[in-house]
């Protein structure tokens, strides 16, 4: 079925001209963290990142494409695909993606998704590999970066302890190229995860600036637990303080530490070095 302008109803295709319909400023208001928390929805941006997302399995609830690439092959097998699933298809111009993504160049295609996170008491730390403990992040970039990396050497998830920053948040999710499909996310706060913590089943690892053992000197046996500190001030005392072992990383210059997101991937392919392979 395909109608113009007006409010949505899932398993429709609508055209959306008018930057003045109410689901464009629905979408662009998810760019606000209060508003994303309010109805447990994010966009993710580019068509092979939400075909795949579907092909996942991932719940859509929007499929938003640009009027000019409606008769690209991926982009009609996916709006077909969104519809038998009850989702709404939006055909609009291309001052109508700006204006819901805030972007003078936006992609031609996004699409809005909901929100998925593990809790914490159905982590399966049986089949894990290694899921990374992140304290506090701020920084999006890192987050998406880190999860991104989590992908790439199968790491079986991140969890998000305390306060941090959205990973459903605009700059996040790109920066994840995709990865926020792939990996699950757990989130809890610092009590909570205090309390969980001692039903790991294997090594927990901190990283931490003052460890005076070599990363590269201990045997990582999965399920691995890595726990990361915080860009400004690392891991605080009474959570390091939870680890089995706590490792550091050699620096030989000036630099007083590496990248948050950096030391992650450093740690992560030394504790999945015997797993990975070209
Ligand atoms: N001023 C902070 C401090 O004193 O810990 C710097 C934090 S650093 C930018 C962020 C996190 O990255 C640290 O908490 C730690 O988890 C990790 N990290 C950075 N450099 C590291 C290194 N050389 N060895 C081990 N971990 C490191």
């Amino acid at each position: 079925m395909n109608t113009q302008d007006g409010p949505g109803r899932p398993g429709l295709v609508k055209t959306v001209t008018s930057l003045a319909n109410p689901l464009v400023k629905d979408i662009r208001a998810l760019s606000q963290r209060k508003h994303r928390q309010a109805t447990g929805l994010f966009v993710a941006e580019g068509l092979k990142l939400v075909a795949d997302a579907i092909e996942a399995g991932w719940p859509i609830k929007t499929f938003v494409h640009a009027e000019k690439v409606a008769s690209h092959e991926l982009v009609t097998r996916t709006a077909a695909r969104v519809v038998a699933h009850g989702g709404l298809v939006l055909k609009v111009s291309e001052a109508v993606l700006e204006k819901m993504t805030r972007r003078d160049n936006p992609q031609m295609v996004i699409g809005v998704f909901e929100q998925k996170t593990v809790p914490l008491d159905a982590i399966d730390t049986s089949s894990a590999t290694v899921w990374i403990a992140l304290e506090g992040i701020k920084d999006p970039g890192n987050l998406g970066t880190i999860l991104r990396t989590a992908d790439a050497v199968g790491a079986s998830g991140v969890l998000l302890v305390g306060d941090t920053v959205d990973p459903f948040g605009t700059e996040a999710v790109r920066a994840t190229m995709g990865s926020i499909f792939h990996v699950r996310l757990a989130r809890a706060s610092v009590e909570a995860f205090k309390a969980w913590r001692p039903g790991w089943p294997g090594t927990v690892v901190g990283t931490h600036l003052s460890a005076t053992e070599d990363y590269r000197a201990v045997s990582y046996e999965e399920p691995v637990l890595l726990f990361m500190g915080n860009e400004q001030s690392g891991l605080p005392e009474d959570l390091a303080g939870l680890c089995d072992r706590l490792v550091k990383i050699p620096m030989a210059g000036k630099a007083d530490s590496l990248n948050l997101a950096v030391s992650t991937a450093v740690m992560l392919y030394e504790v999945r070095r015997g797993q990975l392979t070209v």
